[in-house]
Order: structure tokens, then sequence, then C-alpha cells
């Protein structure tokens, strides 16, 4: 294991967190991790393994020893007559989905972009989209953790910790392994257009059921949205991706270059940004590709902003868009992001935003150098009026009253912490603050 001792600050993506831990380490085994809990413990100190710094909250921040498993990021094992593959936790989702792709196997579903590590995604309940789907934390089956006690503890699906250890925002543990679930690799028939609002709304049940994953960007300030479904196709249906240049164009050009400098001006004249909006969801034109599944979940964010998404009930969807759009409409701010609005089913994770509901999910950004504060808390006070739950790793201000009431199963990852952490040695201020 090495120490990085001159690097003693941490920022995350975003840059809306900035730690100071007294140490950085690097450990390269289960063992190493173990050994370094222990003399964390020794040393009265606190202890957290951070993924790819991509939380906007400080769930990851730590002043005590801070832990990167870069040196932790192999696929381990693999059987492919039951899809199952065994990967270090420090494994990036960047660096897995290819290797699976090897394999014949793919991950069910992802989020919309690939640099989380396979631990960080799923102890914050990252998702993706489809109505029908689950986030990663789903596609867990086992994990390694290592405790407060430094003991090597494997919870599988027989463990009655499995409902915690899918979702465990770090609280539990240093989690090592990981084993998840993986299906038949498959290609997306990716198909993207525009569409007005109240036509998405009227339609929204049925793109939905229709789609395996659909999702939608609204254009504050407009009725623009832009409507992307995504669909598996038919065994014998070839790849056709996207030309270079097309890929360049969108997904490079306009949706990182420009969108940089549209929200360098939009700083400046924010007076602009309603116009600026409506050319903006007119330029993202209509295209339809074939492509491996992550290549078509997986987009390229350069732009660096912040984010606030909560899961809501599906049928307040029409309220709460209502209800932003009025806020909009009262003058307070001009927004240049577009709300983003996924979809996901219920699953049995017990601190997953989608323990025993049916959501949709609406998520608010911000340019991170434009204050994003009255805007987010404006969005949380209309999230939190229809029962919304915050994503762990996006901002939001609530705290474990308002939290313990909306997860069934929260004083039960709670007396699940206390028996592996009662000492809180893995715990930060965030941790405090979201449970108690
Ligand atoms: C540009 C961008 C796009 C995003 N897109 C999506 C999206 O589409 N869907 C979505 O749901 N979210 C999305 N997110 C949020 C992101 O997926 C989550 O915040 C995720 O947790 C980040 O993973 P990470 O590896 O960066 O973990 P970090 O943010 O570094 O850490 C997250 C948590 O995991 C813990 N952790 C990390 N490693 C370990 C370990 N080995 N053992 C125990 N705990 C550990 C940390 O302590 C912390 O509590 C996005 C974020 C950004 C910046």
């Amino acid at each position: 294991m090495t120490t990085d001792a001159q690097a003693l600050v941490w920022t995350n993506w975003s840059r809306s967190v900035e730690a100071h831990p007294a140490r950085i380490a690097h450990p390269a085994s289960t063992a190493d991790v173990s050994a370094l809990v222990r003399d964390a413990a020794a040393a009265g100190q606190t202890i957290k393994a951070v993924g790819a710094g991509h939380s906007f909250t400080a769930i990851a921040a730590t002043d005590g020893v801070l832990l990167h498993l870069d040196r932790m990021s192999r696929l381990l094992t693999h059987d492919i007559s039951t899809g199952r593959v065994r990967v270090q936790a420090g494994i990036s989702l960047r660096a897995l989905n290819p290797q699976l792709k090897a394999l014949g196997l793919a991950l069910p579903n992802l989020g919309d972009v690939d640099p989380q590590t396979v631990a960080g995604a799923v102890s914050t309940g990252t998702h993706g989209t489809g109505a029908a789907l689950f986030g990663i934390s789903a596609a867990v089956v086992g994990v390694q953790i290592v405790t407060a006690a430094a003991q090597i503890l494997e919870i599988d699906e027989q463990h009655p910790w499995f409902g915690a250890a899918r979702v465990s925002l770090g609280a539990l543990g240093i989690l090592t392994e990981v084993t998840l679930q993986c299906v038949p690799a498959f290609l997306l028939h990716a198909h993207e257009g525009s569409m007005v609002l109240p036509e998405v709304l009227d339609r929204v049940h049925e793109l939905t059921v229709d789609n395996d994953h659909v999702e939608f960007y609204w254009f504050p300030h407009t009725e623009k949205a832009l409507v992307k479904r995504n669909n598996r196709v038919a065994e014998g249906t070839v790849r056709q991706p996207l030309g270079r240049f097309r890929h360049w164009l969108d997904d490079e050009f306009l949706s990182n270059t420009v969108f940089e400098g549209i929200n360098r001006l939009a700083r400046q004249t924010p007076a602009l940004i309603p116009t600026i909006n409506r050319i903006s969801a007119s330029a993202l034109g209509a295209r339809e590709y074939v492509d491996d599944s992550y290549n078509v979940f997986v987009s390229s964010r350069k732009v660096r902003f912040r984010e606030s998404e909560f899961a809501i009930p599906r049928d307040a969807l029409p309220s709460v868009l209502g209800e932003l759009q009025a806020w909009f409409g009262a003058g307070h701010e001009n927004i240049s992001f577009p709300i983003e609005v996924r979809f996901a089913a219920a699953d049995d994770v017990w601190m997953s935003t989608g323990h025993e509901r049916d959501n949709c999910y609406v998520a608010v950004h911000q340019y991170h150098r434009t204050d994003h504060t009255s805007y987010f808390a404006a969005a949380q006070d209309i999230f939190t009026a229809h029962d919304g739950r915050p994503h762990w790793g996006k901002l939001h201000t609530l705290d474990s009253t308002y939290l313990r009431k909306h997860y069934s199963r929260f004083d039960e990852f709670v007396a699940v912490r206390d028996q592996l952490d009662p000492e809180r040695r893995f715990s930060n201020p965030y941790l405090d603050r979201v449970l108690g």
C-alpha cells in the first residue's frame, strides 16, 4: 500500500466539496484495507473510501483517512453460465463495461456517465432509466465489506443484511469486492427527437410502457423537450453506431464545447437564457442509431455542474413539472440547464430511492460557477411536497427527521450500522445529518 502525503486536499468532480484528509492511502488488497481500518481505529481517526468523486454531496468527504481503491480495480472471476462476475470494488464502470462485453455480458441498466466506481455507484443508488428496470444496486448479489472491527464480512442474497448492504451510503464499512448479476450483452436502438412538454406528459404512460428506457429533458422557459427512447433490438440486428462526425458534433461540440460557452454567456447575461434555451432545444436534432448498450446509455459530460435529483411517485410528475414551470414563470431566475426526467421500478433495497415504490426521477442542474442554492431550495420544496426522496449523491438539505419518514426500513438500516460501526469510524458530517 502507498500513501500520498503531499496531496492532502480532495475535491469532488463538481467542485462543490473540498476535504482535507489526514492521510490518503491506496490499498492493493482486502488485507491492506483491513490493516488500514485497524490503524485508523488505533489512532482514533475516521476512515472512508472515495470512488470517482462524482457525488455532488459531501457523502464521501473525510478529514480522517481517505482510501482510493484505484489499485483494487480488477474483474476477478466470472461465470458465464450464471452471468455473474466478481469485481474489486474500485473498478470503474468505464473499465468494467468493455470487459463485460468481451465476456458476452452487460449490466442491465446504467446511468448517463461511466467514470463512477462500482462501489460508489451502488453505495448511493445510482440509476438510469427504465420504467420496469432498477438502479445499478439491484444487480448486486453479494458484497465483501471490511467492518469497523477490521473484519471481512461476506454478505450474499441469503444474509439478513443483504437489503442494507447494496445501497449503504458508505456507512457500513469499506466495500472491497462486489458480485454482480449481469445479463447477456445487448444492443440498443436509440431514437432521440423533440416533442412539446404537454404532449410528453399526455403520452408519458404510453412512452414508458412502450420503450425499455425512456427519458426526457425539458428546457426551462420553453415548452420544448428532447425525448430519448432506447430499446433492445431483435436478435441478428447489426450495430449502426453514430458516424464519428455526428458523434463529435452532437456529443462533444454541441453538448460540451458550445454548452460551456452558452453557460458562460448566460452567466454574464441571464436575460438571454430563454432565447438560448429555445435555440438549444432546436439544435439537438432527431437521430437514430444502434450500438452496444453502454455506448448508448453513457454520454460525455465535460461542462461542470451541480445537481439535485429526487425520486417522486410517478403520478406526481405533471404537478411537479407544473410547479417548476410556475417558479420559472414567476421570474425568480433564468435557468439554462434542462430538467431531466427518468423512470425506475420499485425495488427491495432498504435505502434505495426506489424502495417499494415505482418512481420517476426529476433532476435540476446549475452551472458550477453560478449559485444554485435558491433554485435548488425551491425545487426541493416542490419535491418534498410530493414525498420526494433525494438521491444520496446529489444536493439536498434534508436530514434524518424527514428521511426516516420516507424509508420504511430506515431504523433497521441504522440498527445494522450500530452493529457494524458502533463508534462511527466510517462517518462524516453528511452521514451524521442524513442518518442521525
Ligand atoms: C456528471 C455526472 C453524471 C451523473 N449521472 C448520474 C446518473 O445518471 N444517475 C445517477 O443515479 N447518478 C448520477 N451521478 C451521481 C453519481 O453516480 C453518484 O454520486 C455516485 O455515487 C458516484 O460514484 P463515485 O465512484 O464517484 O463515488 P463517490 O462519489 O466518490 O462516493 C460515493 C459514496 O460511495 C462511498 N464509497 C466509494 N467507494 C467505496 C467503497 N469502496 N466502500 C464503501 N463506500 C464507498 C463513498 O464513501 C461515498 O459515500 C452523476 C454524477 C455526475 C458528476
